[in-house]
This record gives C-alpha cells, structure tokens and sequence, in this order.
C-alpha cells in the first residue's frame, strides 16, 4: 500500500488460523465509495471452502492457546485490542468514513465505541462466574459459565465497528473463537480490526475474517455444523433464513432486526431538550440505524409548534461526501438509495414538512439523498409501519396517552421507544407498556451505552447484547450436582 493510502494493509485477503490468505476460489469483490461511486478496492470473495477453513481455525485455537487461557489472559488481550483500537482511531474513522459513507465525526465515534466495547468486555472478563445453588443435603450444586465454542458473527454495513465490538468483542471475552463475515459492501473497518488484535496478542483462530457475499459466505457460515452459535445483525428476510439455518443444527442465535422505534412527545414535555434528539434520532447515518427513530408520535397540543421547529431543523441539513463532514453523508449504495426511493414515492399522498440540502458539489455518481420529514401521517400509513433505513422521518399526531400507546406498538418491531414528559407517574406507566427492548425517559440512545442490554421484541429480534447480557448470551451454564453424602 503506497504512504497516502488509508488502507495500510492487504484488503483482499481473509484472516484464517493467523495467517492472511487469499479466498480459495482466488475471486475477489469490488469496493465502492458511495459519496462518490468511485472502486475503492477489491476484497476477498469468501466462500463455502474458506468458512470451513476457518471453522476448523477456530477449532484448533479452542484446543491450543486460546481455550488454555484464563479469564484474566483473556481479558487482558481484549483491553489490550481496546487501547490500540484507541490509538488508531483516526486510521479507523478514515476507513469507516470512506468505506460507508458517513460523515467522519460519526466514524470517529463508532472507532471510540469500538474501544469501548473492548474496555469494557476486557475488564468482564473475569467477573462472570457461576453461582452455587442450595440442594438437598449429601449434595453440592453449582454452575459454571463456558464458552459456546465457535460462535458465527455475521455483520452488516451500517456500524460494523459498532457491532464487531458488542458481538465479536463479547463472545471472545466469554472464550469462544469467532468467525466473521463482514458485510460486502463494508469490510474494511472488520479487516483492520483483525490486524489490531493479532498485534494485540489474540492467538492465531481466536479470530477469523473471511468477507463475501451473504449467501455464499454467510450462507455457508449459518449452516456450517461446527458453528455453536449465531449473531446475526441485518434485515427481517435475511434473519429468518440465518435462524432458519441455526435451526437445522439445533445451535443459539441471537438477531438484531432493526425496527420502527418511536418518540412520543408529550404536551408537557421539555421541547429544547427534545428537539436535538428528535432530529438526530432519525437522520444519524442517514437513517440506516437499526434504533433510528422514524416515526414521532408528538400530541396535540405541542404538535404545531414541533413540526415548525423539527421542519426548521431539517432544513438546516446539509448532505454531502462522507470526508467533508457534513451532517449527513451518502446512504450506502445506489441500491439502498433506490430501497429509499421506493419508500418516498409510496410517500406522494404525505405531506413533506421540510428537506435537507445535497450540497451543489456533491458528485453525481454518490448515493445522496435529501433528508425528508412527512407530517400528518397517519398511523397506520406505510411509512409509518415500515422499516425504511433512510432518512426519513414521519410526524404522527396523537390526543391522548392510550392512543400514543397503541399507534406506537401497532409496528411489528419493537426495537427501542422514548418518552418524553415531565409526569413521572407517565414515565414509569409507558416504559412498562411500550413494546421495546429498550425504553428511554427524556432522552434517545443514552450515549448508546455499551454497558446498556440492547436487543428488540417482535420482528426486531430476540436476545440481547451489550452489558453483561451478552456475555451470558455468549456461554452455556452446565450445572454440576456433586454427592458426597
Ligand atoms: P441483509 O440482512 O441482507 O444483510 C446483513 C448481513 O447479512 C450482511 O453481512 C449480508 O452479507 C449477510 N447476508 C445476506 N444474505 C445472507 C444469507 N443468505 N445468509 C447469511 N448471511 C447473509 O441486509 P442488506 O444489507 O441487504 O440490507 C437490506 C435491508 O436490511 C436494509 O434496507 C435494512 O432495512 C435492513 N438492514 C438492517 C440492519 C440493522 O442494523 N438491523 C443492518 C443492515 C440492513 P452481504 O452484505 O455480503 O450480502
């Protein structure tokens, strides 16, 4: 790689048994730049052959020294990736940045995010023990909490630093060894990763990284019955046929299927307060957050006067390359583009309260799009119910508590929810009927938490990561029942 190229390692190859190779098969995939259509590299095209390769890498470090390790030695070398993710983070932003699209800012964030999933996971590692269970008399109970053994991790493009670090970085700190398929149209970020934690000391199969295309791949991944577990993070179709897959070799997964999150506004709520929160909640990424808010409950008596200010906020918003750090940057691709698309011409019966700005230079051949809020949609619209992963946002009107209830859980997601009021005896009622794998009070995402479970109910998924959660996630409990009379 020449001194002014991003890339500072070989990106066509996998990381199988710590070693750098290419794809069996040879083949290799374009990379694209979507702020500006333009190849960015090619990658290794893996394939069924390369995923059993690393599988049986990932065995073989089960057995070596990797399964050897303490907790301790384990933990150390994850913090030990953390501080050096920390140390990279501008290299690491530069290649998310470029690679996704989003505005640098953003990409430096979810490079700290990265670091702190590996502070904190490093730091677990010694502290998730069994417990000992009171029995009859003559016995001794108690549990232990082992690692699955190979755990699959197939991630998308949105935030791959952001999920390699809460899954990846979870299931090694329980003892597995892992095997990574990166999503085709954003991968580097995955390979740089894998650098960092080879020079970090992670043993050769601890961790392995074969990128490809999602159903040779990732198809492979799923059904491959050395795989002990899967996390999956991506669409609702693609989901059903990873689960589908675990399924035929009876193994764990874990899905993370996006969602339709609302905020509910109240007439009391604190609206300055509110404001950034309403915005930033739906256009963050260009909207392809899984926890984005896309819809926005807001009622009547504030509706007006949140719509005017949400309207006046959209059209403050300017769009353009991911390296001129602009609020938002291109979607991911000219398909993802076209996905949008179709959804805002379903919007043609809506009202648009107000659009973001492409800026002028912006090169034609990136996937742009402006960033729209509808207003007075009603609940049960399309874009009111479906997933649409741009940035669009819909404004719903409500009149009282029960109905801002039931438009908010009539989607079949059920990912995240916030309330915002000043009643307590309101807040405490809706976090409990809000159907959400996380409710947040006067406020959006907290900071998105590493420390916070995260994970959704309905067509969002089922199992949690993030926190503590996801290290029992990633372990089995074996009770152990001793007489000794
Ligand atoms: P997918 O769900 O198809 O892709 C997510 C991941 O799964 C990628 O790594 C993909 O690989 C992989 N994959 C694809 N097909 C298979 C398969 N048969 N077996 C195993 N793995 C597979 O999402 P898309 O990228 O196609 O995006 C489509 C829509 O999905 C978006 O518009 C959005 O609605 C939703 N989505 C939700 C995300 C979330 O955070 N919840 C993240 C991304 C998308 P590859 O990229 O190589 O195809």
């Amino acid at each position: 790689m020449s001194e002014t190229n991003p890339i500072w390692f070989d990106p066509t190859l996998c990381l199988i048994g710590g070693k750098w190779v290419p794809a069996q098969s040879g083949e290799t995939l374009p990379l694209v730049n979507p702020s500006d259509g333009s190849a960015i590299c090619q990658i290794a095209r893996g394939g069924a052959a390369d995923i059993d390769a690393a599988v049986q890498a990932a065995e073989a470090a089960l057995e070596g020294d990797w399964g050897r390790m303490t907790a301790l030695e384990r933990g150390r070398i994850i913090t030990r990736i953390g501080q050096l993710v920390l140390e990279n983070v501008e290299r690491l932003a530069v290649l998310e940045a470029m690679d996704v699209g989003k505005p640098l800012s953003q990409a430096r964030a979810d490079a700290i995010a990265l670091a702190r999933y590996c502070e904190f996971y490093g730091g677990a590692a010694d502290k998730v023990h069994g417990q000992t269970i009171p029995f009859m008399e003559g016995y001794t109970v108690y549990t232990l909490r082992e690692p699955h053994g190979v755990t699959g991790h197939i991630v998308p493009w949105n935030y791959p630093m952001q999920i390699i670090g809460r899954s990846v970085g979870a299931a090694l700190t329980m003892g597995n060894a892992a095997v990574l398929k990166p999503a085709e149209e954003a991968c580097l970020t995955a390979l740089a990763f894998a650098h960092i934690a080879m020079e970090a000391g992670l043993p050769a199969g601890a961790l392995n990284v074969v990128p490809g295309i999602g159903a040779e791949a990732g198809a492979a991944l799923t059904a491959h019955p050395g795989i002990h577990h899967i996390s999956f993070t991506g669409s609702v179709p693609t989901g059903i046929l990873v689960q589908t897959a675990a399924a035929k070799n009876v193994i764990p997964v874990t899905l993370e299927l996006g969602g339709k999150s609302p905020q509910l506004v109240f007439d009391d709520a604190d609206l300055d307060a509110a404001l950034p929160f309403l915005v930033n909640a739906g256009c963050q990424n260009a909207g392809q957050t899984c926890s984005a808010s896309s819809r926005v409950l807001v009622q009547r008596g504030v509706y007006d006067e949140v719509k005017r200010r949400m309207a006046e906020a959209y059209g403050a918003i300017t769009v353009g390359p991911a390296m001129e750090d602009l609020r938002m940057g291109p979607l991911i691709s000219a398909r993802q583009k076209e996905i949008v698309s179709g959804f805002l011409a379903k919007g043609a019966d809506l009202t648009v309260a107000a659009q973001g700005e492409v800026v002028g230079h912006a090169p034609a051949e990136g996937a742009y799009l402006c960033p729209t809020l509808f207003a007075d949609v009603p609940g049960d619209h399309a874009l009111a119910r479906d997933e649409i992963f741009g940035p669009v946002q819909v404004l719903i009107p409500f009149d009282t508590e029960e109905e801002a209830v039931k438009i908010a859980n009539s989607t079949d997601y059920g990912l995240v929810a916030s309330i915002w009021s000043r009643d307590g005896s309101r807040q405490m009622r809706l976090a409990k009927k809000l159907h959400a794998g996380q409710v947040f009070i006067n406020n959006y995402g907290a900071a998105g938490g590493v420390e916070l479970p995260f994970g959704g109910v309905g067509k969002s998924g089922h199992g949690r990561e993030k926190g503590f959660e996801a290290l029992y996630g990633f372990s089995q409990l074996k009770t152990v029942a001793a007489y000794h009379g």
